[in-house]
């Protein structure tokens, strides 16, 4: 796997776009900088890897728009060593990110081909501290939890009881929810039995979907 000067300058220009777009959040646009996200599409995808797009990464799925991804980083406020679950692995570029931020990272995926080859791309590059699982996400990670944030990759119609429970108390989830188009909900754990919820505007992910494949 390369990374070229060509890609560094793409790169230096979609992190300017989405600067553009309304993303403030430094620590985020530098680590954006700094993920070769080619890395992460197929090879047929390379030269459009810093377009602002979605695109397939196999099992009729994708890697989310770089928009998109930044917004639910910036979201989420991580800092350092937070312990952070993450549901649908993908393609293993979100969870990279969280990784370079200085998260430690639980990542779930549901289908066992996209959770073996980022499993193995992740282990490569050596980005942090990330833990893979081929999980059905609906029901987190209990052994692991609480959690300081949770980050749902996949639009949910409701949110999952079972993952705001494994928040810890002053955690929080960024979770797109909704039939066809989501509303971006953060949700902030409050107390033992309160939660707060903020919208932050409207998105399109792939389904959440339950069991394993
Ligand atoms: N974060 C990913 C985006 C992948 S798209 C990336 O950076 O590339 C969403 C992913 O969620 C898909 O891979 C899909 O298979 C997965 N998914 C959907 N429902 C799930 C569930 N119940 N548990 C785990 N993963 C799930």
């Amino acid at each position: 796997m390369k990374d070229t000067y060509q890609h560094k300058e793409l790169r230096r220009k979609l992190v300017e776009a989405l600067r553009k777009k309304g993303i403030e959040d430094q620590a985020v646009l530098d680590v954006m900088m700094k993920l070769p996200r080619h890395f992460f599409m197929e090879k047929a995808f390379e030269e459009l890897a810093y377009e602002d797009k979605a695109f397939p990464i196999g099992s009729d799925q994708t890697i989310s728009q770089p928009l998109t991804v930044a917004i639910q980083t910036s979201l989420l406020e991580v800092k350092n060593r937070e312990k952070v679950l993450e549901i649908g692995t993908g393609s293993g570029y979100q969870a990279a990110l969280l990784g370079l931020l200085g998260a430690r990272v639980y990542t779930l995926e549901r289908h066992r081909a996209l959770y073996q080859q980022a499993k193995q791309l992740l282990e490569r590059l050596k980005l942090g501290n990330i833990r893979c699982f081929h999980r059905d996400g609906f029901k987190g990670l209990p052994e692991f939890a609480p959690f300081d944030k949770i980050i749902v990759t996949a639009g949910a119609e409701e949110v999952p009881e079972v993952l705001s429970r494994q928040l810890k108390i002053g955690g929080k989830m960024v979770i797109p929810v909704g039939k066809g188009v989501q509303e971006m909900l953060v949700i902030t754990r409050t107390g033992e039995n309160t939660f707060e919820r903020d919208e932050k505007g409207s998105f399109r992910f792939v389904p959440f979907l339950k069991g394993l494949e």
